[in-house]
C-alpha cells in the first residue's frame, strides 16, 4: 500500500469514528421517586433503578451533563453519539436515599428539578435545603419546578395578569434556589405536570428560560427549548425493553413553531406537523392516541395530520407518533402533548 493510500485509509476511517463519536439529540429521561413505598406509577424500586443504570452502561449509552450538553445543541453543535440524560422532578427524600448513591456507583450526572415551598416548609418526604446543597456541591444540577408546584396554566382568562402572577411564582422558585444554593443554579425550568402554553413558553423565553415538559421524545437543535421532551421511565414505562426502544430513538425533525398551542378547547384537537425533511423514514407512520391506534395522514410530502376519532374529556392527553429508520434499528419518535382545558366547542 502506498504512504499517500495509507494515509487516505487512516483519515477516512478517523473520519467514520469521528462521525459515529457526533450525536445531534439528547434523549432525557424523568424519574419521580426510587422507592418501593410511593405510588407505582410514579415510582422505580432502587432494583429497577439500578436495572436501568446498567442497562444505559451496557447498550453504549453517554449519560451526559445536561446543562453542558442542552448548551452545544441549543448552539447548533454536535453531542456526543448516544446522549441520554437522567432528570428527577420534586426532590423527594429517596432521591437522595436511594437514587444518589446509584448514580454514584456508576458515576452518572443527573437533575433534580424540585418546587421550592415544599423544601422550604420542610415536608417530611421531600429532601431539605442542606441536602440539595449536599448535591449541589457534589456537581448536580439543581433546577426549578416553580414554587407551589401549581398547575401553571389551568386559569381562566389566561390574561397578562395570569401571566404576571405565574412568573412571579417562577421567578420566586429562582430566587430561593439561588440563595440557598449560591452560583451554578441555570435559567432552567420543569413545568409542574408538563402543562404549559405558548404565551407562557415565549414569556419565559424572553426571559431567558429554558422548560423541559413531560411528553416523551428526544432533543434537537430545532427542538422546542421552552417545552423539552422527556421520556418517562416510571411506572407502566420502567419495562428495560420498551425503555431501550425510547433510548434508541431519535427526534422526528419537526418544525415546532408551526405547532399547534398545547392547551386548547377542543375534543379532538388537530395535529399538523411539518418536517424539515423525512429521507429516512422507512415507510408508514404509526400514530396513537392516548396510546390507541390512529389513522394519519400525509397532507403533503413533508405535512402529517392526526386527529383524535373519539371525543377526549378534560385534562391532558398525548398524540405519539414513530416511523421506522431506514438507515438502522431504531424509531424516529415525535409526541404531541394535548390540555383540553375550558369550554368544549362540542
Ligand atoms: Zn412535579
Amino acid at each position: 500500500m502506498s504512504r499517500l493510500k495509507r494515509f487516505l485509509t487512516v483519515l477516512v476511517t478517523l473520519m467514520f469514528s469521528l462521525a459515529a463519536q457526533a450525536g445531534s439529540h439528547i434523549n432525557i429521561l424523568v424519574y419521580h421517586h426510587v422507592s418501593e413505598n410511593t405510588p407505582a406509577s410514579t415510582s422505580v424500586s432502587p432494583a429497577q433503578f439500578r436495572e436501568h443504570l446498567q442497562l444505559l452502561q451496557d447498550n453504549g449509552f453517554n449519560v451526559v451533563d445536561l446543562e453542558s450538553t442542552l448548551a452545544q445543541l441549543q448552539r447548533g453543535e454536535t453531542v456526543p453519539d448516544n446522549a441520554v440524560a437522567i432528570t428527577f422532578d420534586d426532590g423527594y427524600h429517596n432521591i437522595y436515599d436511594n437514587a444518589w448513591p446509584l448514580l454514584k456507583t456508576f458515576n452518572f450526572p443527573f437533575t433534580v428539578f424540585v418546587a421550592t415551598d415544599a423544601i422550604d416548609q420542610q415536608y417530611s418526604d421531600m429532601m431539605s435545603w442542606d441536602q440539595l446543597r449536599d448535591m449541589h456541591q457534589a456537581g448536580v444540577t439543581i433546577a426549578n419546578h416553580s414554587s407551589d408546584h401549581g398547575y401553571l396554566v389551568r386559569h381562566q382568562p389566561r390574561d397578562e395578569q395570569w401571566l404576571t402572577s405565574t412568573i412571579a411564582n417562577i421567578e420566586h422558585a429562582q430566587e430561593r434556589l439561588e440563595e440557598e444554593l449560591g452560583s451554578g443554579v441555570p435559567k432552567w425550568l420543569a413545568y409542574p405536570y408538563g402543562e404549559f402554553s405558548d404565551a407562557l413558553a415565549e414569556r419565559l423565553q424572553t426571559l431567558n428560560y429554558t422548560a423541559f415538559a413531560q411528553h416523551s421524545g428526544g432533543v434537537w437543535s430545532g427542538s422546542d427549548f421552552q417545552a423539552i421532551p422527556r421520556f418517562a421511565a416510571a411506572g407502566i414505562y420502567a419495562n428495560p425493553k420498551t425503555l431501550l426502544t425510547k433510548l434508541q430513538s431519535r427526534p422526528m425533525p419537526v418544525d415546532e413553531a408551526q405547532v399547534s398551542d398545547m392547551v386548547t378547547t377542543q375534543s379532538r384537537p388537530e395535529l399538523v406537523a411539518t418536517l424539515v425533511e423525512r429521507n429516512d423514514f422507512a415507510k408508514a407512520l404509526n400514530c396513537f392516541v392516548d396510546g390507541a391506534w390512529q389513522d394519519s395522514s400525509w397532507p403533503s410530502d413533508l405535512t402529517f395530520r392526526v386527529q383524535s376519532d373519539t371525543d377526549l374529556g378534560e385534562g391532558r392527553h398525548r398524540y405519539n407518533c414513530t416511523a421506522k429508520a431506514r438507515s438502522g434499528d431504531f424509531y424516529y419518535w415525535y409526541s404531541k402533548p394535548w390540555l383540553i382545558y375550558g369550554q368544549q366547542d362540542r
